[in-house]
């Protein structure tokens, strides 16, 4: 279908994008990679009548280390986090879920911060940062301000960014020297998430020291699962012992039902796909 008709623009500043976004009111949207506004705006589940495309401000992509963090702008595109040198050294995890996201093209259009905001329940990027502890931050009329992954997925596509802000940047703390794995369960190839599991761990003589998981699509936001973070601190890398550590991980969980598979199914994909993380980062 062809999207509402709507004005257009492509500020260079970031002022100026939230200028026009202010300006616009209720009616305005921001487009980043288009991956998934385009579809939205093309069956009219939306119907904007200002689109403010951040494409042209240079200064929202780009990664960089900035002392014990690693930062990556919210335009970044899917393809550069992927591949970066210093994503892959201090952000592993990172680059391994968006390795997992839909095919080349797409990772060479869509953006870290958008996949973000959008917040997919079946999307990768959100238990990644959430395990990863990654902080997002935001401007908007009042200024910039500064949510916690924890804080930052609030329901089904609804993040703590407002209709009348932008997200610029997310920055999470160094994990140099941990390894990780995001298991990732589809029915055919580059399909999003029926469930996902983010591991990253940190071993100190051939034990788990510490440990950060998260899952993909068993609620409606990312669950980070801290009891199974602690069972698993002090575990040696053997199978039936991290079997045990992870057993209860869909504990307590709400996954959706669909036709990929009934809530009982999830449950027990994420306890098979935790296990196969966790042995596969260590
Ligand atoms: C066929 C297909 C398969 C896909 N498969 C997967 C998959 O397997 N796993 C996965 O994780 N994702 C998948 N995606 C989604 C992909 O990751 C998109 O890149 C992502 O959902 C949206 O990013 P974008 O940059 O295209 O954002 P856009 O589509 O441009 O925007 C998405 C939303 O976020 C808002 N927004 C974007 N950037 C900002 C910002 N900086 N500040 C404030 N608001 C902002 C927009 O207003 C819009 O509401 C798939 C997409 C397609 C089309």
């Amino acid at each position: 279908m062809i999207p509402v008709a709507f004005d257009y623009s492509a500020p260079t500043t970031l002022d100026e994008a939230l200028t026009l976004l202010a300006d616009a009111g209720e009616d305005g949207k921001i487009l980043a990679g288009g991956q998934s506004l385009i579809p939205v705006l093309k069956l009219r589940l939306a119907a904007p009548h200002a689109v403010i495309d951040l494409g042209r401000i240079d200064a929202l992509r780009g990664i960089r280390e900035d002392g014990d963090h690693v930062v990556i702008g919210a335009m970044t595109q899917h393809h550069d986090v992927a591949t970066h040198p210093l994503v892959a050294e201090h952000a592993n995890l990172i680059a391994r879920a968006t390795q997992t996201v839909a095919d080349p093209q797409i990772r060479h259009r869509g953006t870290f911060g958008g996949a973000l905001v959008h917040a997919d329940p079946a999307g990768d990027l959100p238990a990644a940062a959430l395990a990863m502890d990654a902080v997002f931050h935001i401007v908007g009329p009042g200024g910039e301000r500064t949510v916690a992954a924890a804080d930052f997925f609030v329901d089904l596509f609804t993040t703590a960014v407002g209709d009348n802000e932008i997200l610029t940047e997310v920055r999470m703390p160094k994990k140099t020297a941990w390894v990780s794995d995001y298991q990732k369960f589809t029915r055919v190839a580059q399909q999003w998430s029926i469930v996902g599991v983010a591991a990253t761990l940190r071993i100190e003589n051939g034990r788990i020291a510490e440990a950060r998981i998260a899952l993909t699509n068993m609620g409606s936001v990312p669950i980070r699962v801290q009891a199974v973070e602690q069972a698993l601190i002090g575990c040696a890398i053997e199978e039936d012992a991290i079997a045990r550590a992870t057993a209860s991980v869909a504990d307590g969980t709400n996954p959706p039902s669909d036709l990929n598979g009934d809530p009982d199914y999830r449950r027990h994909l994420a306890t098979v796909l935790t296990r196969r993380a966790v042995l596969n980062a260590a």
